[in-house]
């Protein structure tokens, strides 16, 4: 087979957006492209809305909100997304292959990603006939109750380097508790965002309910932000643009969960299983080539596992080989040109502004047979100061930092030592010092003995810099409704 083919969606797609159930160009007729990460070839192009498409996209979905979605009773709403998860798992292997030439994710994490996708609409497929309210007790005078009511129609902003998971992660609660969607994804990955229209319509998702606009994040998204008719916005992505977004929202006094990523410790106590702490590191940090907001990407280690832990590490990350995704290597291209150049300027700060020790990478990698491709080393920088830029920047790519500490009480305050706050893994085997470092550190998910533990049913979010408001589990569904109170004087 030709390499052009044997890397290619081997089919025609369509990448019209979509809205009020049919495939639209953008007004103006005007395109971006998407290129695949492994070659820097284009794969692809599709509309680059205007604010009109995005008040049209708007419009339709408040249609539909008070119109078709509101008509169906929570049992059959419920149904659809259930079908849904049936759809996108009938069509994962073709979804999985297109997530990894637009996003450059190696085969085997985009399977999971789809099937992740597929579970949040099984999952919250389940609550849309739940959401029930209270009843209060005021006395003999008075019947008061509680009413849960979908927000109304809620944006979706989504970022590159999990486009199909976190659409999913948004629109299946939005839906289940009878909100209705406009998705806006990363310009550099809206492919699979787009095809679930065509999935989420044949599940019997009535047209408006799940509306596509892409483009650009300054036009686009800040259109969609910015539409008084948006009850609530749900953004992941960087610091800086969701302060900006939480500003427009605040325009028109929408809600806003933001994800905003960090720079999330695994600590490493004495008493470690080393074996698990070795895989639960490599893990946490090369999934998806670093760029994952969750992302381990500070070893924080006792001194004395702290050679152990080098020794087994760093032969492992070098034997890391990359290649195209869809050939599933260990290691696949970080998404773009601009983030191979911001990765690699982040780890020659570490070297030579701040001398600090690259025990292995720091490079970019040349891939035979893909040199246009966007590859970089996985990389380890060795005792890094909690000052370092390195240390207290998020630097979304496979780079490490290792903390070396001499205690347990001095790893929490270590790991506590960054602006961000989403995620934080610990390995020990005492019971007792994992639970106090849950209790003492400034995260949304703690991972005990095993980074990325949890899944669709545990909530995620973070403190601090990492942004608020909860994604996944039954708490994410708290976004989507509001408490409507009715008393009656009998
Ligand atoms: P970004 O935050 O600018 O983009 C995320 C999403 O927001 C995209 O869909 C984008 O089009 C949209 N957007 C951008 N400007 C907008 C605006 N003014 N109004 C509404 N929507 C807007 O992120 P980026 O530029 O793609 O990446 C930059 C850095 O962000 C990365 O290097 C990484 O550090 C971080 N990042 C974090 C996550 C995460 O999971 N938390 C995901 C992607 C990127």
């Amino acid at each position: 087979m030709e390499q052009t083919d044997r890397y290619s969606a081997g089919e025609a797609l369509d990448l019209r957006m979509a809205i009020d159930g049919k495939r639209v160009e953008a007004s103006d007729r005007a395109r971006m492209t998407t290129e695949d990460p492994a070659t820097g070839r284009v794969i692809g192009s599709f509309p680059a809305a205007t604010a009109d498409d995005v008040d049209r996209a708007v419009a339709s979905s408040k249609a539909a909100l008070k119109g078709a979605w509101r008509a169906m009773t929570p049992t059959a709403r419920g149904r659809v997304l259930s079908r849904a998860a049936a759809i996108l798992r009938r069509e994962a292997e073709r979804m999985a292959r297109i997530e990894t030439l637009d996003s450059g994710k190696p085969l085997r994490e985009a399977r999971t990603d789809i099937e992740t996708s597929a579970a949040y609409f099984e999952y919250y497929a389940g609550f849309a006939d739940k959401l029930q309210g209270d009843s209060i007790p005021l006395g003999m005078d008075y019947m008061s109750f509680t009413l849960h009511e979908p927000v109304g129609v809620t944006a979706q902003i989504i970022p590159w380097n999990f486009p199909l998971t976190t659409t999913a992660r948004g629109v299946a609660p939005a839906l289940a508790a009878g909100c209705t969607a406009v998705v806006k994804p990363a310009a550099l990955t809206s492919l699979t965002s787009l095809l679930l229209a065509d999935i989420l319509d044949e599940a019997g998702v009535p047209p408006g309910v799940y509306n596509v606009v892409t483009g650009s994040g300054s036009k686009a998204g800040a259109a969609l932000v910015a539409h008084p008719d948006i009850a609530h916005v749900t953004f992941t992505g960087s610091v800086e643009t969701g302060q900006g977004i939480m500003r427009s929202a605040a325009s028109h006094v929408a809600s806003v969960t933001l994800e905003l990523g960090g720079k999330s410790p695994v600590v490493v106590l004495a008493d470690a299983d080393l074996d698990a702490a070795v895989e639960g590191t490599l893990k946490a940090i090369y999934t998806n080539a670093g760029q994952v907001c969750s992302a381990g990407s500070r070893l924080v280690v006792e001194r004395k596992l702290h050679a152990a832990m080098m020794e087994r590490l760093v032969p492992r990350a070098a034997a890391m080989t990359a290649g195209h995704g869809l050939d599933d290597p260990p290691i696949g291209p970080l998404v773009s040109a601009e983030q191979l150049r911001t990765v690699g300027e982040h780890v020659e700060r570490a070297r030579t502004r701040n001398s600090l020790t690259i025990a292995v990478g720091g490079r970019p990698l040349k891939v035979p047979g893909f040199e246009g491709g966007h590859f970089y080393a996985p990389t380890i920088i060795d005792d890094a100061p909690a000052d370092a830029p390195a240390v207290q920047e998020e630097i979304f790519g496979p780079v490490l930092t290792v903390q070396i500490v001499e205690s347990a009480e001095e790893a929490i305050a270590v790991a506590n030592g960054t602006e961000f706050g989403l995620c934080a893994g610990i390995y020990t085997r005492n019971i007792s010092r994992a639970m106090a470092f849950a209790r003492d550190i400034d995260a949304g998910q703690v991972f005990i003995n095993q980074y990325f533990a949890g899944g669709v049913p545990t909530p995620f979010g973070g403190t601090k810099m990492s942004g608020f408001g909860r994604e996944k589990g039954l708490a994410a569904l708290s976004s989507y409704y509001r408490v409507k109170c009715v008393t009656t004087r009998l």
